[in-house]
């Protein structure tokens, strides 16, 4: 796996805009049916916004009706760390870039087959790599 990827808040404050620098440096959420992915159908590779690791294939994203892009695998078992979240007062998965430690968004077991698994993520967390055999743009 790549090396880690460690900066500041400052750094990170300037590199993001300040919707990625809240959802991803600061575990918020952006609101359901407001992110450019949340409905797409784009085939390609998802990447981290904030270090550029891929993270999820379109093959495995599937429409939820959450309002967040929804995946029921990651492209490789190790791109997404998985953490115990206890705030709110719920106890949650929590689905972060093992890469540079950004926060995802959750992972709920009540996704489709064949995992069952249902990675919840934020868009503005992710950025897509169109697949350049698709003839989309
Ligand atoms: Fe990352």
């Amino acid at each position: 796996m790549s090396d880690k990827v460690a900066k500041s808040k400052e750094q990170w404050r300037s590199e993001l805009t300040s919707e990625q620098y809240e959802v991803c440096r600061e575990k918020g959420t952006e609101a359901p049916f407001s992110g450019v992915y949340a409905e797409s159908k784009t085939p390609g590779i998802y990447v981290c916004a904030c270090c550029g690791q891929e993270l999820f294939s379109s093959a495995s994203k599937f429409d939820s009706g959450s309002g967040w892009p929804s995946f029921w695998q990651p492209l490789f078992p190790e791109s997404a760390a998985t953490e115990v979240d206890v705030s709110h007062g719920i106890r949650r998965t929590e689905v972060m870039c093992s890469k540079c430690d950004a926060h995802l968004g959750h992972v709920f077991d009540d996704g489709p087959l064949p995992t069952r698994l249902r990675y919840c993520i934020n868009s503005v967390s992710l950025g897509l790599k169109p697949d350049p055999n698709s003839g989309e743009e």
